[in-house]
C-alpha cells in the first residue's frame, strides 16, 4: 500500500511517522520549499489526546527527545489589569507545551519529504503538483492546511468562514522580568478593550542541544513568552500605553521574526463527501480558531486513528470508518473553538451562541 500525503505541517507528518512505524509506503508533498520558509513557530498546549497520538505514531527512538523538546504547562489562569492587580483567576489547568517549529522538526526526522511540491489536484489516486509532476498511490490525504486544495475538489462546498476577529501573536524570549507575568498555566491583561493573553514555553532541555544527541537537527529556539493580543490593534505598542512598564517592555521586545497579524478563520465540515481513496486531515476538513486551543490535538488524533485503520482495514473500510469517526469530532472542535472565542474577546463574553 502506498500513501501520499498533501502537507507536512503537524498533522501530515505524525501521520507519515505512524504508517512508516506500521511499515506502510508513505510520501509526503509540501509546497513551502523549505522547513524555515515562513513564521512558523508559536507555542501549542497539547492535551493528552494529542501528546498519546504523537507518542503513538513516533518512534521510541524519538520519544526521549520528544520529552527533552516539550515543556509542562500547568496551575492556575490569572487575570490582571493594565497594572497588574490580579481581576479573578480560573482552576488549574495542566498540558504540554511544544513550540511547532520544534515540534515539526523532530516529525521531520527519517520521513520522506518532498518540499517545494504545490498540489494542484487529482485524477483517480494520482496526485498532481504545479511543477508538472505526479504520484500514484492508493490513497491521498489532504493534510494541507485551512485553505486546502485537495478539500476544494473533493467537497468544493465545505469552505472557510471569517469569524472576522483578528489578532497579533509575538513572542518574546523569556527573561526573568517576565517570568512573574505568566505565574502558572497562562494568564491575561486587559483594558477592557483590548486583551493580551500570555503563555510560556519553556524547554526542558535546549532543542538543539538535545537534537544534537540524537543526530537530529533542531532549530536553536530559545525559552520565550507567548503573546497575543485580541483584537488586533493598529498597533501593538501603542495598544499597551500606559499599561505597567513589564508589559509594555515585553510587547516592544518582540522578535520580529516570530510575530505575524493572523485573520482567524474556521472550517466546519458541515456535511459528508462519497468515501473513496481521498480523504482529508487536520485543518483541511476541521480548522477551529486558535481560541479552541484543540487544532493541533485534533490533526494529531486523526493522523493516529487514520494510520490505526490502515493497519487493520484496507484502503476503503479504514477511510469511511476514520472519516464517519473524525468529522464528528471535528465539527465539535470547531464548536468549542468558536464559543472560546468569545471568551477571550474583552466585552464579548456569552454574545454568540
Ligand atoms: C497562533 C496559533 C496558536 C495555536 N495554538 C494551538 C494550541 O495551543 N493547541 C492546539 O491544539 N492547536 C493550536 N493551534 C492550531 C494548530 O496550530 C493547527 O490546528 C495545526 O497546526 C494544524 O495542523 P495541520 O497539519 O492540519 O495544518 P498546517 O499546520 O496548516 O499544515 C498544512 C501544510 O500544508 C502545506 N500546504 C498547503 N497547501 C498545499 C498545497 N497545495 N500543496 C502542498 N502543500 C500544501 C502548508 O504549507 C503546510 O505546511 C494554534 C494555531 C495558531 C495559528
Amino acid at each position: 500500500m502506498k500513501v501520499a500525503v498533501i502537507g507536512a505541517g503537524l498533522g501530515g507528518l505524525c501521520l507519515a511517522q505512524g504508517l512508516r512505524e506500521a511499515g506502510i509506503d508513505v510520501e509526503v508533498f509540501e509546497r513551502d520549499p523549505g522547513v524555515h520558509a515562513r513564521f512558523q513557530g508559536y507555542r501549542i498546549g497539547l492535551a493528552d489526546i494529542g501528546r498519546d497520538a504523537l507518542l503513538a505514531c513516533l518512534p521510541a527512538r524519538l520519544h526521549p527527545l520528544l520529552d527533552a523538546v516539550t515543556g509542562t504547562l500547568s496551575g492556575r489562569r490569572v487575570f490582571f489589569d493594565t497594572q497588574l492587580r490580579q481581576l479573578r483567576e480560573l482552576p488549574p489547568m495542566t498540558a504540554t507545551a511544544v513550540d511547532r517549529h520544534v515540534l515539526r522538526h523532530v516529525l521531520l526526522d527519517g520521513v520522506d519529504v518532498h518540499f517545494g511540491k504545490e498540489f494542484t489536484g487529482y485524477r483517480g489516486t494520482r496526485a498532481e503538483f504545479a511543477d508538472g509532476t505526479h504520484v500514484d498511490a492508493d490513497l491521498i490525504v489532504g493534510a494541507d492546511g485551512i485553505a486546502s486544495a485537495v478539500r476544494a475538489q473533493l467537497a468544493p462546498d465545505i469552505r472557510p468562514t471569517d469569524t472576522g476577529v483578528r489578532c497579533v501573536i509575538g513572542r518574546t524570549t523569556l527573561t526573568r522580568e517576565y517570568e512573574m507575568l505568566v505565574p502558572g498555566f497562562g494568564s491575561g491583561v486587559s483594558d477592557g478593550k483590548v486583551q493580551l493573553m500570555l503563555g510560556l514555553m519553556r524547554f526542558r532541555r535546549p532543542p538543539r542541544e538535545a537534537g544534537r544527541e540524537l543526530g537530529v537537527d533542531l532549530p536553536d529556539t530559545p525559552d520565550y513568552v507567548r503573546w497575543v493580543l485580541l483584537p488586533a490593534p493598529e498597533a501593538p505598542g501603542k495598544a499597551v500605553e500606559g499599561w505597567h512598564p513589564r508589559v509594555r517592555a515585553l510587547v516592544e521586545a518582540t522578535d520580529p521574526a516570530h510575530s505575524a497579524w493572523l485573520s482567524i478563520s474556521v472550517v466546519r465540515p458541515e456535511r459528508r463527501w462519497s468515501p473513496g481513496r481521498v480523504t482529508l486531515l487536520g485543518d483541511a476538513i476541521h480548522a477551529t480558531s486558535p481560541s479552541g486551543g484543540n487544532g493541533a490535538n485534533a490533526a494529531l488524533h486523526d493522523a493516529r486513528l487514520l494510520r490505526d485503520l490502515l493497519v487493520q482495514r484496507d484502503v476503503p473500510e479504514a477511510v469511511e470508518e476514520y472519516e464517519t469517526q473524525m468529522l464528528a469530532y471535528g465539527a465539535e472542535a470547531v464548536d468549542h473553538s468558536v464559543a472560546m472565542l468569545d471568551q477571550f474577546l474583552p466585552g464579548r463574553a456569552g454574545r454568540r451562541s
